[in-house]
């Protein structure tokens, strides 16, 4: 058992300074560390699980497309270039929505 400074991953102002306890090559404790004295040891119960959900049996790994009914959870493995080719277009279609609506914001033609 090891433990390692590190800091919050997550996309906060915060930045927590962390005390990440490894054994056997996986995280199994993640505490606020003392380090940086302005977060003190605290970290929000969110961080404090982390380690559950990165070894969650239920995190998505790859990517899959619904095979079954909405709300069946059936689901079934696909390729990155299928997902990438399958998602394509609405993000495509979502991106020039929001240049649609930040040109009508700024007045100008849409
Ligand atoms: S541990 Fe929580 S509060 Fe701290 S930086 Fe990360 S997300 Fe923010």
């Amino acid at each position: 058992m090891a433990q390692h400074d590190s800091v919050c991953p997550l996309d906060c102002p915060d930045t927590c300074s962390l005390t990440v306890t490894v054994h056997g090559g996986r995280a199994t404790a993640i505490d606020g560390s003392t380090r940086n004295p302005l977060t003190g040891s605290f970290i929000c119960a969110k961080v404090r699980r982390y380690a559950q959900r990165v070894y969650s049996p239920l995190r998505v790994l790859y990517p899959q497309r619904r095979i079954g009914a909405k709300g069946e959870a059936r689901f079934e493995r696909i390729a990155w270039d299928d997902a990438l080719g399958a998602s394509a277009p609405s993000s495509n279609a979502t991106a020039a929505r929001r240049s649609c609506r930040t040109t009508t914001a700024a007045r100008t033609a849409c």
